[in-house]
């Protein structure tokens, strides 16, 4: 029960997937969740953190492409400094984005990580898509209320999963 919940992976951050790790585990491209994944849901402002990571997948030639369940204008205007690649509308928990964004990308899906912040969105949509998923921590604790509401939901099955899986804990990197 709730394996589609199960993440692949969980780290802190998403400034710990490195390509080093991209290269060993077969990754040639990185979708990522926006919102309190790359930044901050409250204060769309990129960090240095957050630039110096994506020079270093752009230097290693390993796409990041934002994958949101909001609207094109939402995300064109959160990622106005980035000039990252998006797909907007991607309505997570189903596969729709993520089926695109691997699309776009022209690689499989054993090719292909996704990154995001809540189970029953980025990391059910991934694991239904047969795209390996990474969990990591909300970039910030507080939320809109829409989300505190998953919160909560997501804690319970969060219990769940560790209670069956006991590997399933935070790492400090993709091994
Ligand atoms: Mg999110």
């Amino acid at each position: 029960m709730f394996l589609k919940y199960k993440p692949t992976w969980m780290v802190e951050a998403i400034y710990q997937i490195t390509p080093e790790h991209c290269h060993s585990l077969g990754i040639k491209a990185i979708l990522t969740d926006l919102d309190n994944t790359l930044i901050a849901w409250d204060n769309p402002n990129g960090t240095d953190e957050l630039r110096h990571w994506l020079e270093g997948m752009q230097a290693a030639g390993i796409p990041v492409m934002v994958v949101s369940n909001n609207s094109h204008d939402r995300v064109a205007a959160a990622l106005n400094f980035l000039d990252l690649e998006f797909i907007p509308r991607a309505l997570k928990p189903f596969t729709k984005g993520i089926n695109q964004g691997v699309e776009r990308l022209g690689l499989t899906k054993e090719e292909v990580i996704m990154v995001g912040d809540q189970l029953m969105t980025d990391i059910k949509a991934s694991n239904t898509a047969g795209v390996r998923s990474v969990l990591v921590k909300p970039v910030v604790a507080t939320d809109s209320w829409k989300t505190q509401f998953n919160r909560f939901m997501e804690r319970k099955i969060m219990r769940y999963l560790q209670s069956k899986h006991p590997d399933m804990i935070w790492q400090g990197e993709l091994k």
